[in-house]
């Protein structure tokens, strides 16, 4: 059977993809990328903003229109949150919860009588990350949240925490460094919970993936401020943990905060960022802020501007609030005109890219180890490569269409800042 694998939304979705499409090609299904060719087509659906929902059935029609005879799967949290209608839907042959997602392979076997086939080995460069043209690989750690942040849907559709094994993980990061891949990117829901149900911790995992596999380079995905022991940093001290996180704050008042429920104050933050500073020179923050929370008044607005501007971030992801039904938020009074919101997103998008050219300007005159992704050829005929440092900076070079770039680390020269491309450019020194 031939399987097409597709996602919306977050990273965790992306991870679950890589987990579902190794274990077909395992059992010699092999993973394709043109849904005209596929028999069973898996869509892993977002629920995060109405927009995405909205997606979620774009996707899903477009889908059945491309290949109606094709065997149509729907998962992720637009599907565990509208479980009938999914189900009613033109085309859909099989609808997954989120509760069930780690089964689905088997589920979908199961469902369409594939018969099973011997397990084979995969060859380095067979992974179907590989296939679907990626380098960096997400590994789901865990999944759920403890946690209700008022305009969270994300923590009502995936449940509660789970951990998978460290001895799992582990299994799966040595398998890919075999398959070839040098980066990984530890996701989940709540991150920081990891091992709660276990008996382990974010700590523990990370300092046991460092020692038990050889993976050059391993990131964090987003994760929430808090729940980190007061010496996480110190993991940072071995250079193969990257020196960038993704912590989002949301709003720079304690009073909005409030209203959201976080768990995390803006003098906490403050200390946690320091903390990353203080660990790693170049240590790269970025976050989420929402923007027009319900009854955010002018002077939380400036407030939280004055606050995003202090802390000086090396990206900024700027959400308009949209309200969620079945979340708390959803029903909180003083909504914030969207006019009002729509301005307020502009002026911190603007802070964003400010605060973003700052950091980059830093690096200009410095040399990094960029792990390069697939090159392309522009319109000049130049090899064009775009990569990242290890703290998160994108970098583009252009090169001989001889050189083999694609999925190497080399030494860079960081040249110049160009804010059309929202890049750096870099020269490659040599081959790390
Ligand atoms: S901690 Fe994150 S996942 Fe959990 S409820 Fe809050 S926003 Fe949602």
């Amino acid at each position: 059977m031939k399987i097409l694998l597709k996602s919306l939304g977050c990273r965790l979705n992306e991870a679950e993809l890589e987990q579902w499409g190794n274990d077909f090609q395992r059992q010699g299904h092999p993973v394709v990328n043109d849904p005209k060719e596929a028999d069973i087509i898996i869509l892993n659906s977002c629920a995060v903003t109405h927009d995405a929902g909205k997606k979620s059935r774009q996707q899903l029609n477009r889908l059945t229109r491309l290949n109606p005879s094709a065997h149509l799967v729907v998962t992720g949290c637009y599907a565990s949150l509208n479980l009938a209608e999914v189900a009613d839907m033109l085309g859909v042959d099989l609808v997954v919860s989120n509760a069930d997602k780690d089964k689905l392979p088997q589920i979908i076997l199961d469902k369409f009588s594939v018969p099973t086939m011997p397990l084979i080995a995969m060859e380095p460069g067979q992974t179907s990350l590989y296939q679907r043209g990626r380098h960096r690989a997400f590994i789901k750690i865990q999944d759920g949240c403890r946690y209700r942040c008022t305009y969270c849907i994300v923590t009502i559709a995936r449940g509660e925490e789970r951990s998978r094994s460290e001895r799992e993980i582990i299994a799966e990061i040595n398998t890919l460094y075999a398959q070839g891949i040098q980066e990984i990117v530890l996701t989940g829901v709540h991150v920081g919970g990891y091992g709660s149900d276990i008996g382990s911790s974010l700590k523990q995992l990370v300092s046991h993936v460092l020692a038990e596999t050889d993976m050059p380079r391993v990131r964090f995905a987003s994760v929430e401020p808090w729940d980190l022991p007061a010496d996480f940093f110190e993991l940072f001290a071995n250079p193969r943990l990257m020196p960038h996180m993704h912590l989002p704050i949301q709003s720079g008042v304690d009073s909005v905060l409030r209203r959201m429920s976080r768990r995390c104050k803006t003098d906490e933050f403050k200390t946690l960022v320091e903390q990353a500073r203080h660990s790693v020179p170049g240590f790269n923050v970025t976050t989420d802020v929402i923007v027009g929370f319900p009854g955010e008044t002018e002077a939380e607005w400036r407030r939280t501007m004055e606050y995003i501007e202090s802390i000086g971030f090396g990206h900024l992801h700027v959400f308009s609030f949209s309200p969620r039904e079945g979340t708390k938020a959803a029903g909180l009074e003083n909504p914030v005109p969207d006019t009002l919101k729509k301005q307020r997103s502009q002026e911190m998008r603007a802070l964003g890219d400010k605060m973003k050219a700052a950091f980059y300007a830093d690096l200009i005159g410095t040399e990094s180890a960029v792990l390069w992704e697939r090159g392309q050829l522009n319109g000049q005929g130049e090899l064009v490569f775009h990569g990242y440092t290890p703290n998160y900076v994108k970098v583009r070079t252009t090169v001989d269409q001889e050189a083999l770039l694609e999925n190497r680390i080399t030494a860079t020269s960081i040249e110049h800042f160009d804010s059309q491309q929202q890049s750096v450019y870099g020269k490659v020194q040599s081959y790390a």
